[in-house]
């Protein structure tokens, strides 16, 4: 049965998209890339201390799905607080679980915020093809509204 296998389940977008080492310019720190699902993953299991199992169902994605987000999240915030890189916090599949609307690019996949400032671009890749995309509220779990 086909579902959106694609696009993780995100409640929010986290408060802060970059951590930057202090007393070190910008242009001499490596940069490591962490997407909005990724930083969902760390969310649920690590900060809301939700099983494996009820995560990868807020998430909408398989419990192997999950785990393999999990753990590169993980491996990627180790490296970065070990090696002193920038950490970024933005980009990936994902929609919002409030129903926001969301710009896809067609060419890299990659997903905006609908508050972006440029609306007409891909901040990935460039692209000018972008589609507006919406979770289907109505195919959501444990909502009855
Ligand atoms: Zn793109």
């Amino acid at each position: 049965m086909p579902r959106r296998k694609r696009h993780r389940l995100v409640t929010r977008e986290p408060p802060v998209s970059v951590y930057k080492p202090a007393g070190i310019p910008a242009k001499e720190l490596e940069e490591i890339l962490i997407t909005i699902d990724e930083f969902e993953a760390i969310r649920l299991a690590d900060f809301e201390g939700m099983s494996q199992r009820d995560a990868s169902t807020t998430m909408q994605v398989s419990q192997p799905t999950f785990n393999r987000i999990l753990s590169s999240a993980r491996s990627k915030i180790a490296k970065g607080i070990v090696q002193g890189f920038v950490l970024r916090i933005e980009g990936g599949r994902y929609v919002l679980a409030d129903g926001s609307g969301l710009l896809e690019c067609l060419d890299c996949g990659a997903s905006m915020d609908m508050n972006a400032e440029d609306k007409s671009t891909c901040k990935t890749c460039g692209s000018k093809r972008l589609r507006w995309l919406r979770w289907d509220k109505s195919k959501r779990q444990g909502d009855d509204k």
